[in-house]
């Protein structure tokens, strides 16, 4: 290999400082991009248009990046320069999903995935892994985002990383905020916001910040972002501070309003409507309810709720949006409603906003298993550990480094192996149903249990189990019983009060804690809840079945001792009873044990 030129030298210094120093990044890339032009050095042009394409992605517009990176990837294609081709390409993507076009950028990507991936080293690689994240991240296929960015993180660690490591963060934190998992946000922004101290990268940390304004502003935190919000607003909006471009102005005067600074949320969004309108659906959405919310303050309620109808219409910008935009606004909408004195509306959205954050802690709770890439991590790290065994009894010489390798290898698989054990423990909730499951069940149950005696209020315990399930199975299928099992889960959370929870505890068994409820009030609920369950028909191909059952055993913290293994037992017995009773009811166990014709004869005359 030829000597690099002193263009491909300075191109390449620049690429290394776009995120340690974007403005000296620019400055060195431009006059790379000078020189090697003066002498005809096409690789050294590729080289400064990629440093200068790059950043371009975060100072200017997706258009213009793009059109710089084709340029570069026409260059490196000429210069034999195949890493080169396939980083301009991973920016172009990039450029392409920054304007809606997810698909078309993947289409770019996966057909270089796995020649780029054996191909680039340290940074390089995890500027496609990201690449790629940032695709599955647009198409809303959070797991896999999850996936690359783990994997992009480890190639650019902090040593090699060239501060692309804070940008990682950063993006974690926004895919992390999606799914609502604000304490998980809030520790990636820290280490990105910690990154960025030896950087000069103002606008790397203006988007951590933007990401920590609106996990404060969902957790009705509002006031402590203000200190984020002046920080941004105190911060030129130029290449050297926040850059010229997603500037966020909906975000800082949504965070304004809910802190009650109305005339300066109006400064925001006048500053918002002189800016191109943005073509990403979660922005439209966050920009309309900061209207709406402005308009409700200025006591324009009507005009507040018209732009909130158009935003949540079918058809509308939500309907586009990520699932937290969607939740943001139905919150929002239905607290206008209420305002309105609409309470059926208000509660309609209430019920929407409901049903959008368990989506997201559902897709929260798979992210964290995380356990496709771990897994093929893992599988990996075990290959190779094989390899060296295989080459360490061939090679006499090479042993003592092979010990080593080995070591350090058999290390990393313990770290994979106890983040993956981590990431398990850590999911509390019950992917077929949405329910919590039963690790969580014992988790909160001896909380809601000292909560009761504390308030001296009965504490409701129920243990429930599907009748003749079985016999689904074997009539319809296993799928159509899956999907039987996710139907009651929705039944539940559908008929239960905010305050109750419902658990999956086994196969077709669940468990519900009914706080501030005594055991005959449960009762009778949950015999609405048997008459709607068998009033539910299911459908399956070419055909529907119903009046399916559930038998229940109640009892609450006045009739048995009052801890969770008596208060579960005598649930179990009383279900038992249930059951034995002929199924399809809901039974009570009594104050102390009793034979079981007393339980049965309680309930037959209730
Ligand atoms: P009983 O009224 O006595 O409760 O009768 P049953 O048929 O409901 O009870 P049994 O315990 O004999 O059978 C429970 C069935 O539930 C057997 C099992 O295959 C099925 N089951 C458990 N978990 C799942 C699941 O996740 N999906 C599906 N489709 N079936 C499940
Ligand atoms: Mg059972
Ligand atoms: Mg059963």
């Amino acid at each position: 290999m030829p000597s690099p030129t002193p263009a491909q030298r300075l191109a390449r210094r620049a690429w290394r400082l776009l995120h340690v120093d974007a403005p000296q990044c620019l400055a060195d890339a431009q006059r790379a991009l000078a020189r090697a032009q003066a002498g005809a050095d096409g690789h050294g042009e590729a080289l400064a248009r990629l440093a200068l394409g790059f950043h371009g992605l975060y100072f200017a517009a997706p258009a213009e990046a793009g059109a710089e990176l084709r340029t570069a990837e026409a260059g490196f294609r000429a210069a034999g320069d195949r890493a080169g081709e396939i980083l301009a390409i991973a920016g172009q993507a990039r450029a392409l999903w920054r304007v809606g076009g997810a698909d078309a950028a993947m289409a770019l990507l996966l057909p270089l995935r796995d020649e780029g991936l054996a191909l680039l080293r340290d940074e390089q690689r995890a500027v496609l892994l990201n690449a790629i994240a940032g695709c599955y991240s647009a198409q809303r296929q959070s797991e896999q985002a999850f996936a690359y960015m783990f994997e992009a993180l480890r190639g650019a660690g902090p040593k090699r990383g060239h501060g692309f490591d804070a940008a990682l963060h950063c993006n974690l934190s926004h895919e992390l905020m999606e799914l609502g998992d604000h304490e998980q946000t809030l520790a990636q922004i820290e280490l990105g916001l910690a990154r960025c101290q030896g950087l000069a990268n103002a606008r790397l940390q203006s988007v951590l910040r933007i990401n920590r304004i609106v996990v404060l502003v969902e957790q009705g935190r509002a006031e402590q972002a203000m200190p984020d919000v002046d920080w941004l607003l105190a911060t030129d909006a130029t290449p050297a501070g926040r850059g010229l471009r997603a500037l966020h102005f909906e975000t800082l005067a949504l965070a304004q309003l809910k802190a009650g600074r109305t005339a300066d949320a109006r400064a925001q969004l006048a500053r918002a409507a002189a800016m191109e309108p943005t073509l990403l659906p979660d922005e439209q959405v966050e920009l309309a309810v900061a209207r709406a919310l402005l308009a409700a303050a200025e006591g324009r309620l009507a005009d507040g709720l018209a732009l909130l109808a158009r935003c949540t219409a079918p058809g509308g910008a939500a309907a586009r949006a990520g699932l937290r935009a969607q939740a943001l606004a139905a919150e929002e909408h239905s607290r206008l409603l209420e305002q309105q004195g609409d309470a059926a509306a208000a509660l309609a959205q209430l019920r929407r906003w409901q049903a959008l954050n368990a989506e997201r802690s559902r897709l929260a709770s798979r992210a964290r298993y995380q356990a496709a890439a771990l897994q093929t991590e893992l599988l990996t790290l075990q290959h190779r550990l094989e390899e060296t065994h295989a080459r360490q009894r061939a090679t006499e010489r090479a042993r003592a480094e092979l010990v080593l390798a080995n070591r350090a290898l058999s290390r990393q698989i313990e770290q994979v192996q106890a983040l993956q054990a981590a990431l398990r423990e850590q999911a509390t909730q019950d992917a077929l149903t949405g329910l919590a499951n039963r690790r969580h069940l014992n988790d909160t149950l001896p909380g809601l249990l000292a909560l009761a005696l504390r308030e001296r209020a009965p504490l409701a315990v129920v243990v429930l189990d599907l009748d003749h399930f079985k016999q689904v199975n074997d009539t319809h299928g296993h799928p159509v019983g899956d999907r039987v099992l996710a139907a009651f889960g929705r039944l539940l959370r559908e008929q239960l009060r905010a305050s109750d929870q419902a658990y999956r505890y086994g196969g077709e068994e669940f468990c519900l804690l009914l706080p501030r409820t005594p055991a005959a009030a449960a009762r009778a609920k949950l015999e609405q809840v048997l008459q709607a369950w068998r009033a539910t028909v299911h459908e399956h191909d070419g055909g529907a079945f119903g009046g399916l059952g559930f038998s229940a055993g109640v009892t609450d913290t006045t009739q048995v001792p009052p801890s969770p293994q008596a208060l579960l037992t005598a649930a179990d017995h009383a279900l038992l009873a249930a059951k034995r009773a002929g199924r399809a009811c809901v039974h009570e166990a009594g104050p102390a044990p009793r034979p079981l014709g007393a339980v049965v004869a309680r309930a037959e005359s209730a």
